[in-house]
C-alpha cells in the first residue's frame, strides 16, 4: 500500500536560519507549514556557526577586560582559563536558544519532522532516515533550505585532533599551545583573534594576498596592523599542500609551497563551505545546480522547477550569512503568497566580524565604488578621538564613509560605510541603513548621535563629509 500523503502548503526541508525562518514567516501568514530537520533546529548557526563561535570570542573579551582591570584601578589576579567551563557555557548557551526555537515553532503550529527530506517529485517530498522516516509530504511549494558543511584542502584531511574544520573546533574542551589557522576569511580571522587572546600562539595562513580580502583596504590595513601588534603571525600568498604529523603525534609541521614548513600543535581549516545538496533533490523535478553543487535561484528565490524556492547557504552566487539565509526565507514566504517581493541588493547587505577590534560594513569598498564608474569622495575619522571609546580603553579602529561626488563636487549619496572598532558590529545599523535607504550624506549628518557614545564617530564622519567638519577636518 503506497504511504499515506500529508499536505501541507508549504515544505521547507532544512531547519537551519534558512528553513526555520521561513517556517516562522509562513506560519506567521497563516500557511500550514511542515519543516524536516534531519540533526537539530536551528543548523550550522546555532550548533556550529554563529553561536557557538560568538561565545568563545566572549571568553576571549573577558580574558582581555580582566587583564586590563589594573588599568581602571580594579585589581584582579592574572586570570587563567579552564576551557571545559567555557565550553560548558556554550553548550547551554545554544541548548537555551535550541529550547526556545523549538518552543516558537510549536506555538505557531510548524511541523516539525525529524529525518531526511527528499523531494522526490514535484510537490512531493519524502522522509528518510529518521523518527518520521517513511513519512510522504505533499505542497504546492517546497522550499530548499540543507545548507551547508566545511571544506577542507587536498593533504589537510580533518582528524578531529591535529587537523580540525570550525565542527571540531567549536567542540573543543581545551585549546592547544600553537595552531595554525588556514584561511583568513570572516571566520579564520575570529578563530584566530580568540586563540591570540586566550594565549594560544597563531600564524594565518592565507592564500590570497591578504586576509579579509573582501573588506575595504583601509580596514584590511587596520586589522593587520592590530593583529601584528598581538603577535597573530600572517603568511599571505601561502599555498598549504598538506601536513607531515610529528613522530610522538602531538604536533604537526603544515607544508607551505615555498616555505620553512610551520610546526604547530592544531591546524584549522577554515577554507569556505560547500553546500548540502547531494542527493536531496530528484534529478526530474529539474533544479539546476552549478559545477559547484550550489542551487541556482532568481531574485524570488525561484529556482529553475516550478514551485521550488532555495534559501540560505545552498544558493549560488550569495553570501553564506545567517542574516541573509532569514532575508531570503523572508522573499521566498512573501513570493509563494504571491505578494511580489523586491529582490535582495546582496550588493548592500550588512556584514560583520567579531574578530577583536570588530569589523562590520555595508555598501561598496572605495575600490569597488572606484571600478563601478563613481566618482567617490571618502572621509574616515579614528575612534581614537571618541570619548567613550577613551572610557571604555578601545581606540584602535575607525568609521570610513564612501560617498559619490554629486555634481556640485560635494559629497552625495552614501555608497559604502565601513567600520573597524569597538561593538562596530552592534552600530552598524545606521551606515547599513544610510547605504540601503539611498540617503544623502548632508541627510545623515543631520541627524543627532547620543553623547558620549561611540556611534558619535560615524556621526563626526559624515558631517566632515559635508565639507565643515566639528572635531575631525
Ligand atoms: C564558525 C562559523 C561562524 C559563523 N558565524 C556567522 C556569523 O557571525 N554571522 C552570520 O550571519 N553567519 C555566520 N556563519 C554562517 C551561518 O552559520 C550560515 O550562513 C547559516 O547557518 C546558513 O543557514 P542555512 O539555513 O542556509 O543552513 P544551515 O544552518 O547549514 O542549516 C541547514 C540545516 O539543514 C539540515 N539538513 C541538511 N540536509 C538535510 C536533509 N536532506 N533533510 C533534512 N535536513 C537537512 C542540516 O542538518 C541543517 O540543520 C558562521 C558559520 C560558521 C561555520
Amino acid at each position: 500500500m503506497a504511504p499515506e500523503t500529508e499536505a501541507f502548503d508549504v515544505v521547507i526541508i532544512g531547519g537551519g536560519p534558512g528553513g526555520y525562518a521561513a517556517a516562522l514567516y509562513g506560519a506567521s501568514a497563516g500557511l500550514s507549514v511542515a519543516m524536516i530537520e534531519m540533526a537539530q533546529v536551528g543548523g550550522t548557526c546555532l550548533h556550529r556557526g554563529c553561536i557557538p563561535a560568538k561565545e568563545f570570542l566572549e571568553t576571549a573579551a573577558v580574558w582581555r577586560t580582566v587583564t586590563g582591570a589594573a588599568e581602571f584601578g580594579v585589581a584582579a589576579a592574572a586570570p587563567t582559563l579552564d576551557f571545559a567551563v567555557s565550553q560548558g557555557r556554550k553548550q547551554s548557551v545554544v541548548d537555551m536558544l535550541t529550547k526556545g526555537l523549538s518552543g516558537v515553532l510549536a506555538n505557531r503550529s510548524v511541523t516539525v519532522l525529524s529525518g531526511k527530506g527528499r523531494l522526490a517529485a514535484a510537490g512531493q517530498v519524502e522522509v528518510t532516515d529518521g523518527l518520521d522516516a517513511g513519512r510522504t509530504l505533499r505542497a504546492p511549494a517546497v522550499i530548499l533550505a540543507t545548507g551547508s558543511t566545511p571544506r577542507t584542502l587536498p593533504g589537510l584531511e580533518v582528524d578531529g585532533r591535529l587537523v580540525l574544520t570550525s565542527d571540531e573546533f567549536l567542540d573543543l574542551d581545551h585549546l592547544p599551545a600553537s595552531a595554525a589557522v588556514v584561511g583568513g576569511g570572516a571566520i579564520g580571522c575570529e578563530f584566530a583573534s580568540m586563540l591570540s587572546d586566550l594565549g594560544v600562539e597563531v600564524t594565518i595562513v592565507e592564500g590570497l594576498p591578504s586576509i579579509l580580502a573582501a573588506c575595504d583596504a583601509e580596514v584590511v590595513s587596520q586589522i593587520t596592523r592590530s593583529f601584528k601588534k598581538r603577535k597573530i603571525a600572517m603568511l599571505t600568498s601561502a599555498v598549504v599542500t598538506g601536513h607531515v604529523p610529528s613522530s610522538s603525534g602531538t604536533s604537526t609541521a603544515l607544508a607551505i609551497e615555498g616555505r620553512e614548513p610551520l610546526d604547530v600543535e592544531m591546524v584549522v581549516v577554515s577554507v569556505g563551505r560547500r553546500p548540502m545538496t547531494e542527493g536531496v533533490v530528484d534529478p526530474s523535478v529539474g533544479v539546476e545546480v552549478d559545477e559547484r553543487g550550489f542551487v541556482r535561484a532568481d531574485g524570488q528565490m525561484r529556482t529553475a522547477a516550478q514551485g521550488v524556492w532555495a534559501v540560505g547557504d545552498i544558493v549560488a552566487g550569495t553570501p553564506q550569512l545567517a542574516h541573509i539565509a532569514f532575508a531570503e526565507a523572508m522573499v521566498a514566504i512573501k513570493d509563494i503568497l504571491g505578494e511580489e517581493p523586491a529582490p535582495i541588493d546582496y550588493l548592500r547587505v550588512p556584514w560583520a566580524i567579531y574578530c577583536h577590534p570588530e569589523v562590520a560594513f555595508a555598501g561598496l569598498t572605495e575600490a569597488q565604488a572606484i571600478e563601478m564608474g563613481y566618482d567617490v569622495v571618502t572621509k574616515k575619522d579614528p575612534f581614537g578621538g571618541n570619548g567613550r571609546a577613551r572610557i571604555v580603553g578601545e581606540t584602535e579602529g575607525m568609521v570610513k564613509v564612501v560617498a559619490a561626488k554629486g555634481p556640485d563636487g560635494r559629497a552625495g549619496q552614501v555608497l559604502g560605510v565601513h567600520m573597524v572598532g569597538p561593538w562596530v558590529t552592534e552600530q552598524l545599523g545606521a551606515g547599513y541603513l544610510a547605504v540601503n535607504w539611498e540617503a544623502m550624506v548632508d541627510e545623515v549628518a543631520a541627524l543627532i548621535q547620543p553623547h558620549p557614545s561611540l556611534s558619535e564617530t560615524f556621526g563626526e564622519t559624515m558631517i566632515a563629509l559635508t565639507g565643515r567638519g566639528l572635531h575631525v577636518g
